[in-house]
């Protein structure tokens, strides 16, 4: 194993919008697992931006379950360390000076158009996925001081937009394998910065890894088709991505995606009923393809123990998503 490989850094970035449900909590170990095994640095980093959608309490009760669980983590929102702070809502010059960057270099231009101009002009038939249709590039070739007066009589901001140029982008994922470009379309000129000034989710994902040097990423398959837009961005930025492992979802009975939609039982409704954290471990990781044994009762530490390196892990994992009963 090489050293880049032994001082690794990985993550786990949640968004306090809920509390901490079996498929949150299996990613997160899978990230824990992937960092420790090996003996890297493992970062906890609050993804706040959306300020609508958090809830006050969440980040607390988050992190508590996760402690529970038996992950501990070397940085994080209630332990500073050298590439904080660790809430993204903290963090707003590093992304106004990726935007600036981005603007000077010709790779993001403001936007004025309304979601209803966006919908109406985008060209259909077009792959949907949730950042909605596929963005015309009406606003891409006008000065930007038209863009700005128009924005201005509307009462908002220009959106920023990076300039996609419909890159088509693959890449090998550690436990999906080599994938190829998503569709024939390539990458949007999606949004970086919402009209109300908020960063959005693809910029500061990108600027908050780069930043904090993780060198691989472990997260949910939801969010694999984002992926080679972010691959976009770090090339813009003139940033070297990290290695990507996208965990297959876990699914209820009914084969529907644990999500807030689903009404999961909670790790904090599991807890609770005193519940050994062991027993879930146990599960999540025979889920994941890493525990045999019929998912006997495990700790995260014995479960760590079983791995040297993060290659032992993916080369196990289960690719297929599994079921929570
Ligand atoms: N904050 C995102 C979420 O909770 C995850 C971002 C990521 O892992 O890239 O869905």
């Amino acid at each position: 194993m090489s050293d880049a490989i032994d001082r690794s850094r990985g993550r786990y970035a949640p968004s306090p919008t809920g509390r901490l449900h079996a498929g949150n909590a299996r990613t997160a170990l899978l990230a824990w697992l992937s960092a420790r095994a090996g003996g890297g640095t493992f970062v906890v980093r609050v993804e706040d931006l959306d300020r609508a959608r958090v809830l006050p309490e969440a980040e607390a009760a988050l992190l508590d379950d996760l402690r529970w669980l038996g992950l501990d983590w070397d940085e994080g929102p209630d332990k500073e360390g050298p590439h904080g702070p660790y809430r993204q809502t903290a963090r707003g010059a590093r992304y106004d000076a990726a935007i600036d960057h981005l603007l000077a270099t010709g790779r993001a231009f403001g936007c004025a158009c309304s979601r209803s101009e966006v919908a109406r002009a985008a060209s259909a038939p077009h792959v949907e996925d949730d950042e909605g249709p596929r963005y015309p590039g009406t606003c891409r070739a006008l000065p930007a001081a038209q863009v700005e007066a128009r924005a201005r009589d509307m009462g908002r901001l220009p959106t920023i937009r990076f300039h996609g140029r419909a890159a088509r982008i693959g890449f090998a994922d550690d436990i999906l394998g080599p994938l190829e470009p998503f569709g024939a379309a390539g990458v949007d000129d999606f949004v970086l910065r919402r009209a109300d000034g908020v960063p959005a989710y693809q910029l500061a994902v990108v600027v908050d890894d780069a930043a904090m040097k993780i060198d691989h990423v472990v997260r949910g398959t939801d969010l694999v088709l984002s992926t080679p837009r972010q691959i976009s961005l770090y090339r813009a930025l003139d940033l070297t991505p990290p290695r990507f492992a996208h965990v297959p979802l876990l699914l209820t009975r009914h084969g529907d995606r644990l999500a807030k939609r689903t009404r999961p039982v909670s790790i904090a409704d599991l807890r609770e009923r005193e519940v050994d954290p062991r027993v879930i471990v146990g599960r999540l990781a025979a889920s994941a393809g890493l525990h045999d044994g019929g998912g006997q009762p495990l700790s995260a530490t014995a479960l760590l123990a079983g791995f040297g390196s993060r290659r032992e892990i993916w080369a196990r994992m289960n690719r297929n998503p599994a079921v929570w009963d």
